[in-house]
């Protein structure tokens, strides 16, 4: 704890970055304006990272993925109304997908409140439904302990935001520091574990398991979870499938992988365990058709709340994922288990991820142009690193890039996630670049963005090119959301009358140039048609560690997901 000599006098905002710092807090991403501008210069004042973006929505995604990333929270910035208003969607984003955020707003000062003061709205009672804690210190003095707490409060138990609202005054307001109430650093979260019974009660679950699965979630990911996970799986020899963000817990490539059986492992498996995933839309609430009605289920989760949502577990296992999974590890050493390789499900499996193996290659090697989804996520997938940090988003882009594109290493696919936020990705591919500058510098990020998708968040490549950031970002350009119209087919609606009587809802501008937003800012940008463009394009892209650039892939407007027998990331799956 600091404790400054008698009579010095320490600012508002230099307390709140001093209590940032404290709490061992290494991003910041914000806008600045009245009344926050001097917190952000005293943050980077004292070491913390600022990263000024041009929209709060998009700097508070770029926050959540720091948490999600790190395990201890980035915070975003925002000044007071709208700026807290913008940023809403960041912090409901996190607290949906479970992932840490500190949120720090101004507001109006306390001498004009209800006078209808600047920008003034009640952000305190605003924040309440979006964040874990969402308070307003009530004097400069115990600032140090509010972060403290909201700190803690984004990282223990099930992770989520956390909102600090600070009136304007406090910001230049001086006080004493030794009336402050310093505070030291929280420690990263208690380790929770099972009861002795519920393991053993899994365990024996298992054992007796016909057609088992293991489901792996982002919260294994989010839990550091995955040298034991990959123990287990190893040991046990049990088929395992990953949620969209938990691929590369244990590796795609991994023989014990069940994502290209997907649908068929969910159907039949008798034995479910779930290591940090919900019962939700993803999963399709556990029930029938998409499972069995006996399907037995394995829950292992860090929020008790959760258990037991949808489907009555037949074990449930309250703690922290890896030490869970340590629990059962040790189980299974006292009682050897192996699932037998040979058995009818697996073979039935095997069956089933080699038939849908085979038909995206098909798909894939079509030499018509324009390209299809499934050729440019071919190339993109022969020649981008097979370390990089892969964000994506989009629908069509999304879903197939989940499936085409591969993932060796844990908590590097970052996509619209638990609430399906389109919009997410420039802000996530800025926060994993920061990271990855300071812990693995050699580490590229590649953001896989389509056309509707990257619009949410298009000005962001000029923080992308002020920073520095070499991030690739791809542009799958169909012209629209979902599907669009070709050149031609835009001429003939646009002589039908009024655009906005005429044009398809779902259609974005033809052949928009999104490269030029790139090389205006000073990156690099690709305008690519064919097969040859996008292979020369994307290998000058990677070769050039130093420029951030971008490939706008032009595919076949009509391109879509090939015929899925449970189509899940749409509303009509429901
Ligand atoms: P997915 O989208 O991959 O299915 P979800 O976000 O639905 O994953 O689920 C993640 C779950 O992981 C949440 O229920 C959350 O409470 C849980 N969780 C987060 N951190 C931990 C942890 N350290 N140990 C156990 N469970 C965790
Ligand atoms: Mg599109």
């Amino acid at each position: 704890p600091g404790s400054g000599a008698e009579g010095e006098a320490v600012s508002g905002a230099q307390l709140i970055a001093e209590s940032l710092k404290a709490q061992d807090i290494k991003y910041m991403f914000g806008i600045v304006g009245i009344p926050v501008t001097e917190i952000a210069i005293a943050a980077q004042a004292i070491g913390i990272k600022y990263v000024g973006m041009r929209n709060e929505q998009a700097a508070c995604y770029a926050a959540s993925a720091v948490g999600y990333l790190t395990g201890r929270p980035g915070v975003c910035l925002v000044v007071s109304g709208p700026g807290f208003l913008h940023a809403l969607g960041g912090m409901a984003n996190a607290t949906v997908n479970c992932w840490p955020l500190i949120v720090i707003g101004g507001s109006s000062d306390r001498n004009q409140e209800t006078m209808g003061a600047f920008q003034e709205f009640p952000q305190v009672e605003a924040g309440r439904l979006y964040n874990k804690l969402s308070v307003r210190p009530s004097s400069l003095e115990v600032i140090p302990a509010v972060i403290e707490k909201a700190v803690r409060t984004s990282i223990y138990g099930r992770p989520g935001s956390c909102y600090i609202d600070i009136p304007g005054d406090f910001v230049n307001l001086q006080v004493n520091k030794s009336s402050v109430k310093y505070v030291e650093c929280c420690p990263p979260p208690p380790v929770s574990m099972a009861e002795r019974s519920a393991v053993s009660e899994a365990a024996f679950l298992i054992t007796r398991s016909k057609q088992p699965l293991l489901i792996i979630g982002k919260g294994a990911a989010y839990s550091h979870a995955e040298n034991n996970i990959r123990k287990l799986v190893d040991l046990s020899g049990l088929p395992f499938l990953p949620t969209p963000m938990a691929k590369g817990v244990v590796p795609d490539n991994h023989l014990n992988c069940v994502a290209a059986a997907r649908s068929m492992a969910l159907q039949h498996a008798d034995v479910i365990i779930l290591l940090g995933a919900r019962l939700n839309w993803i999963l399709h609430f556990g029930l029938p058709p998409r499972f069995r009605q006996d399907a037995k289920f394995i829950q292992i989760d860090i929020c008790a709340e959760e258990l037991g949502n949808n489907v009555r577990p037949a074990a449930t296992l309250l703690g922290d994922i890896n030490a869970v999974t340590k629990q059962l590890l040790e189980e299974f050493n006292e009682r050897p288990f192996k699932y037998p390789s040979d058995s009818e499900w697996w073979k039935r499996l095997r069956e089933k991820i080699m038939n849908n193996e085979e038909r995206s290659k098909e798909l894939a090697l079509q030499k018509s142009l324009p390209m299809n989804y499934y050729t440019a996520f071919h190339h993109i997938r022969e020649l981008i690193p097979k370390d990089c940090i892969l964000v994506n988003e989009g629908a069509n882009t999304m879903d197939i890039g989940r499936t085409m594109l591969p993932n060796y290493y844990p908590r590097q696919r970052l996509d619209a996630g638990t609430f399906g936020t389109m919009g997410v990705g420039l802000g996530f591919a800025i926060a994993a670049a920061m990271v990855a500058k300071d812990q693995t510098p050699e580490k590229r990020v590649v953001c896989i963005e389509g056309d509707s998708a990257f619009g949410f968040s298009g000005m962001e490549v000029e923080t992308i090119c002020r920073y520095n950031l070499p991030i690739l970002i791809i542009v799958v350009n169909n012209n629209g959301i979902y599907t669009g119209l070709d050149a031609d087919a835009w001429k003939e609606v646009l002589k039908s009358g009024d655009p906005s009587t005429c044009v398809p809802p779902v259609s974005l501008l033809p052949n928009s140039h999104y490269e030029e937003m790139m090389s205006a800012f000073g990156g690099k940008g690709y305008f690519v048609k064919t097969p040859e463009e996008l292979q020369n394009a994307l290998k000058a892209s990677i070769t050039d560690k130093q420029t951030p650039s971008l490939i706008n892939v032009m595919i076949d407007p009509h391109s879509e997901r090939k015929k899925q027998e449970f189509p899940w990331l749409t509303r009509s799956s429901l």
